[in-house]
C-alpha cells in the first residue's frame, strides 16, 4: 500500500480537470492567438478559465496573466515591479521564510543594487506586521509575504501587512500557492497588488501558473516577444495548461470547505497520534494559525532524509524541507528561521494531506511511523540523548 503524504510538493490532476484538458491536445489544438475558428474555439477556452481562476480570488479576468507556474509568477511579479518603478527607489521588503522562487529573485534584485530587508518571524513561524511596518523607507517599492507557508504551513497576517502597504503606498506581491485552495480568501480584502498562484498544488497540471496583477500596477514583463496576456507575459499559451488551471481553480472553489474540514480532522489525528506515540517529538510553528492539511514534526535523533527514505521504503512518502531543497545538505532555511538548529532541522520531516487522502491511510501511516522513527534512533549516534530524555 502506498500512502502519498506529500500534498505540498505536488497533486495529482483530479480526474474532472483531466478530462477538461484533454480535447486541447489534439481535436481543438488552436492557437488562441490566430483570427481562425480553431483559434476562436482555443481563445474562449483560455477566457472561460481566465474567469475561473479570477473568480477563486475575487479579482477581474483582465488581472490575470497565465505563467509557466508558481515560480515564474513570483519572478514576473518581483522582478516586474522593481523594473518598472522609479529607479530612484531601491528598497525591497521579504521575510526569511519565502519560497526560494522570492528568496532567488531578491538575491537577483540584490545583485542589481537593491536593497532587501528580510524580515526574521518568531519561533511560531509568523511574521510580525510591525516589523515590516518599521522596515518600510521613502525607498521602498515592494514587500512581498507569502499566504501559507510550504514546509510549516503557518499563515501569515497577509491583511494587516496589506493595509501597513496600502498607508505606506507600497506594491504588496503574496505568493499563495500554499494557500490557493486551502484558504478562502479575497486578494481585495488581503489588500494586495499582486498575487502568485500555482495549478499543481490545487490538482491542477505542472507547469502552468497565473499572478493576479491589480488593475493599476505597474510592471514590466521579463520575458519579451508578442503581445499576449496584455503585453505582461508573451509567449502562444498553454492552451490545455490553462484549461487545467481553470478547471482546478472551479473546483477549489466549489470544494473548499468540503476539503479542509476532512483534512483537518485526518491531520489532528495523525499528528496528536505521533506526538503521543513518539518520545521528544515536537510540532513545528504555530499549532492553531495554519493550513489545514500540514504538520510538520521533528523526531530528534532520527535524521530527516533517513527517515523520508526509510518512510517511502514502508509506502510512506513525505519530505524534509521543502520538495525543491531535497537532496541539498542546508537545513532548511525555514526551520532555522523559527529557531531550531541544524540538527533539529535535519531531524524533521513534514507531512501533507490531500483531497485523495483516506482515514485508513493515516490509521496505517500511524502504525508505520513510530516504528521507522524507532528504528533509526536505534542505529543514530545521538541516540543516547534521546533516549535519556525520555
Ligand atoms: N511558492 C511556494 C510557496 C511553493 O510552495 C512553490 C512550490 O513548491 C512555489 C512557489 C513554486 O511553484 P511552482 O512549482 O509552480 O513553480
Amino acid at each position: 500500500m502506498s500512502i502519498y503524504l506529500d500534498y505540498n510538493a505536488t497533486t495529482p490532476v483530479d480526474a474532472r480537470v483531466l478530462k477538461a484538458m484533454q480535447p486541447y491536445f489534439a481535436d481543438a489544438f488552436g492557437n488562441a492567438s490566430s483570427i481562425h475558428s480553431a483559434g476562436q474555439h482555443a481563445r474562449a477556452a483560455v477566457d472561460s478559465a481566465r474567469y475561473n481562476v479570477a473568480a477563486l480570488i475575487g479579482a477581474k479576468p483582465a488581472e490575470i496573466v497565465f505563467t509557466s507556474g508558481g515560480t515564474e509568477a513570483d519572478n514576473l511579479a518581483i522582478l516586474g515591479v522593481v523594473a518598472a518603478s522609479a529607479k530612484q527607489r531601491k528598497h525591497v521588503i521579504t521575510t526569511t521564510i519565502e519560497h526560494h522562487a522570492v528568496l532567488n529573485s531578491c538575491q537577483e534584485l540584490e545583485k542589481q543594487g537593491i536593497e532587501v530587508s528580510y524580515m526574521p518571524v518568531g519561533s511560531d513561524g509568523i511574521v510580525d506586521p510591525e516589523d515590516i511596518r518599521r522596515a518600510i523607507t521613502a525607498d521602498t517599492i515592494l514587500i512581498s509575504v507569502m499566504h501559507a507557508n510550504n514546509e510549516i504551513g503557518t499563515i501569515q497576517p497577509i491583511e494587516q501587512i496589506g493595509e501597513i502597504a496600502g498607508e505606506a503606498d507600497v506594491y504588496f506581491h503574496c505568493d499563495a500557492v500554499q494557500s490557493t485552495g486551502k484558504l478562502p480568501f479575497e486578494v481585495n480584502r488581503l489588500g494586495v497588488d499582486l498575487l502568485s498562484l500555482s495549478a499543481h498544488k490545487i490538482y491542477g497540471p505542472k507547469g502552468i501558473g497565473a499572478l493576479y496583477v491589480r488593475s493599476d500596477t505597474l510592471m514590466a514583463p521579463r520575458v519579451f516577444g508578442g503581445h499576449h496576456e496584455r503585453d505582461r507575459r508573451p509567449g502562444t499559451e498553454n492552451v490545455p495548461g490553462i484549461v487545467g488551471l481553470g478547471k482546478a481553480a472551479e473546483l477549489a472553489r466549489t470544494q473548499l470547505g468540503e476539503d479542509s474540514a476532512r483534512v483537518a480532522v485526518m491531520r489532528d489525528r495523525f499528528e496528536n497520534a505521533l506526538l503521543e506515540s513518539i518520545p521528544i517529538t515536537r510540532l513545528n510553528g504555530s499549532r492553531a494559525c495554519r493550513v489545514a492539511n500540514t504538520t510538520n514534526l521533528t523526531f530528534a535523533a532520527a535524521g530527516g532524509e533517513a527517515l523520508v527514505i526509510a518512510l517511502d521504503l514502508q509506502g510512506v512518502a513525505c519530505s524534509t524541507g521543502a520538495a525543491c531543497s531535497s537532496g541539498a545538505i542546508e537545513p532548511s532555511h525555514v526551520l532555522t528561521a523559527i529557531g531550531l538548529s541544524s540538527e533539529e532541522a535535519r531531524s524533521s520531516v513534514r507531512f501533507s494531506l490531500g483531497r485523495p487522502t483516506a482515514a485508513a491511510e493515516i490509521d496505517e501511516a500511524i502504525a508505520i511511523v513510530p516504528r521507522v522513527v524507532e528504528r533509526l534512533r536505534a542505529l543514530s549516534p545521538l541516540a543516547p540523548t534521546a533516549v535519556d530524555a525520555r
